[in-house]
């Protein structure tokens, strides 16, 4: 058994204007992390359309099929950009999660990763933004739901912005249980310990500014796990954001690798626990190219143990 990395070169078709921090180095830094790994290669498909439908209006695909360009950038909001890649990147980065919850599923690999970009967990249903164009991780959890039947799934979102996309897209769906961390205040502001959806299913766990690994660690410890056993999920997604490490130049959490790998171990543990180790996980944000690098292969290096 095995841990699948699912990724596609037109990830890197997604360009963004100069100094920006979602960029094309970001996921080549993570494929050389991971090179050395024993890990399932498997090329992303393009998602069918009906796959991003489960989760965004048609008019949502129509705003960003109008809005590619032809060349250069088309600006989507203040910090979101396409570039004439762009659309063919999203399609892989959502194919990549339907592949992966695929494969999971039917036993052909014990968990998956996804190295994709455009990330997805700030997308809501008619909105992109947060350089985000599809919710990758929620269209994960539709399809599991919806396409192979499962009855529960759990979101882990561990990136340090709130994953306010995923929570709009599964706010009244009772079968998805989202846990998500993030560094509060920060941008994009919402987050809230009373946001807790429709059915009281989603759990946000605030944490401030300049707090550290330790408080990350009793925050999931005493919120989190109990929450996940409680549920007992069929299948776990986590959006792998690493931009709260304390390199990261976009917001002031201070974790370690080691923590990432921690917290990645204990998700692995509950999963083995809950749902035969059912793991899909996929890269969100993450911008300081050299502790990306290595927290994503200390993310991997953990699934990797877990699937023996
Ligand atoms: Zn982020």
């Amino acid at each position: 058994m095995t841990t699948a990395l699912i990724t596609h070169a037109d990830c890197l078709r997604h360009e963004t204007p100069t100094g920006h921090p979602e960029q094309v180095a970001r996921v080549e830094h993570v494929l050389h992390a991971l090179e050395p790994l024993a890990l399932r290669r498997v090329g992303a498909p393009l998602a069918a359309e009906d796959d991003i439908l489960r989760i965004h209006p048609i008019d949502h695909l129509r705003g960003l099929r109008d809005a590619l360009p032809q060349a250069g950038f088309a600006k989507i909001d203040g910090d979101t950009f396409m570039s004439p890649g762009s659309l063919d990147a999203a399609f892989r980065a959502a194919g990549a999660m339907v592949r992966a919850v695929d494969m999971v599923l039917s036993g052909e690999v014990d968990n998956a990763f996804a190295a994709i970009r455009p990330p997805g967990h700030h997308a809501e249903s008619e909105t992109a933004m947060g350089f985000c164009l599809f919710g990758n991780a929620a269209l994960a959890a539709k399809h599991a739901l919806d396409h192979h039947g499962l009855k529960r799934v759990a979101v882990v979102d561990f990136d340090v912005h709130h994953g306010n996309g995923t929570q709009d897209l599964l706010w009244d769906e009772p079968r998805a249980l989202v846990i998500t961390s993030q560094q509060m205040p920060l941008w994009p502001g919402t987050g809230r310990v009373d946001e807790d959806g429709a059915y009281g299913q989603i759990l946000n766990m605030p944490l401030p500014p300049d707090s550290d690994g330790a408080t990350m660690r009793s925050a999931y410890a005493e919120q989190a796990f109990p929450r996940l056993r409680a549920f007992k999920p069929e299948l776990i997604i986590i959006s792998a954001g690493f931009d709260a490490h304390r390199d990261d130049p976009l917001a002031n959490l201070n974790w370690s690798t080691e923590d990432f790998a921690w917290l990645t171990a204990e998700l692995c543990s509950l999963a083995a626990a809950l749902c035969a180790g059912r793991i899909v996980s996929t890269l969100e944000g993450g911008y300081d190219l050299n502790a990306l690098a290595q927290a994503t292969r200390a993310h991997v290096e953990e699934l990797i143990k877990a699937a023996p």
